[in-house]
């Protein structure tokens, strides 16, 4: 599926947007959806640039569009143009689900990571280690120590989470080094190095075979995940998460159960990499 210009859009009902937009698996994902209920919806994808965001909204609202998944670079961007925000999106200022006709958002990459904790049996308040500090690990790191796990974090790059420390009102701890601390229930690979292929220099020889080692990204072989594997550790992928955010957002929109095995499916019918 070609994905397009916002300015080359025609009336449609509900699209994902961000800048690249090409490998996003949303259009999939909630096609299934609506064959599943049978909903004589349309979903689409447009590349939208970062300082077009306003007019590209404004323009597919006259189109009869009535919500967005935003995704990179415009989560931030979304989350100051809703009038009305979820907790959630509040806690971490960014959102990723917009309900064009009424302004409000909703952050769904925060409870489908939860709920995919959940499902692993890690519980509420478990110590977590996340790594990096971009937008995904900023989010990741304020939501999860908001409710009320025990985050240590660590980045490349420190000073992006000293600073991200300085401004949080809920604590978490920056560690110097990748050493994940003792007790950790789950790594949390939130960096894109593996979606170059590069591996981090975590310490993992400290790490027991019950912790879950969890990547965000999915689509292709992992070598977070595959060193992970080669000690022994519970394994996970992005996917899982990709598409619990998606269902999410679907039953906001419209109030019906999302279909979440078909929409698993369809993740693997079409190829792509992020939401
Ligand atoms: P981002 O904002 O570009 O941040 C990149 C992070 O990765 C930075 O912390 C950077 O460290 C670090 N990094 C990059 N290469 C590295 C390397 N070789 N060694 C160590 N650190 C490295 O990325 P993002 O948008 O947050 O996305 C992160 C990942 O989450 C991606 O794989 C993305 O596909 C995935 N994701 C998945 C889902 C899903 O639904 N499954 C949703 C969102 C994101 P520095 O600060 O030092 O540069």
């Amino acid at each position: 599926m070609m994905s397009l210009r916002w300015q080359d859009a025609e009336p449609g009902d509900y699209a994902v947007i961000g800048n690249p937009i090409d490998h996003s698996k949303s259009p999939q994902i909630h096609q299934a959806a609506y064959q599943f209920h049978s909903l004589p919806l349309t979903y689409e994808r447009f590349c939208v640039p970062l300082e077009e965001f306003s007019l590209a909204l404004l323009h597919l609202t006259g189109l009869g569009y009535k919500g967005l998944n935003v995704t990179l670079p415009l989560k931030e961007a979304a989350f100051k143009w809703c009038k009305v925000v979820s907790p959630e999106a509040e806690a971490v200022g960014v959102l990723n689900t917009v309900n064009l006709l009424t302004k409000e958002g909703i952050n769904t990459d925060i409870p489908a990571f939860i709920s995919t904790l959940n499902q692993e049996g890690i519980p509420q308040g478990a110590p977590l280690m996340i790594l990096g500090a971009g937008g995904s690990a900023q989010a990741l790191i304020l939501s999860l120590a908001k409710e009320g796990y025990t985050v240590s974090a660590w980045n490349r790059t420190k000073s992006r989470l000293d600073q991200l420390a300085d401004a949080s009102p809920f604590p978490f701890t920056v560690l110097d080094d990748p050493v994940p601390p003792p007790g950790v229930a789950c790594i949390v690979n939130a960096t894109s190095a593996s979606l170059a292929g590069e591996s981090l220099p975590l310490d993992w020889d400290s790490l027991s075979s019950d912790v879950l080692a969890y990547d965000l990204a999915y689509g292709k072989p992992l070598p977070f995940l595959e060193s992970a594997s080669d000690r022994g550790l519970k394994t996970r992928d992005g996917r899982q998460m990709l598409v619990e955010q998606g269902a999410l957002a679907f039953e906001w929109w419209l109030g019906k159960l999302a279909p979440r095995s078909d929409m698993l499916k369809a993740t693997y019918e079409h190829p792509g990499t992020h939401s």
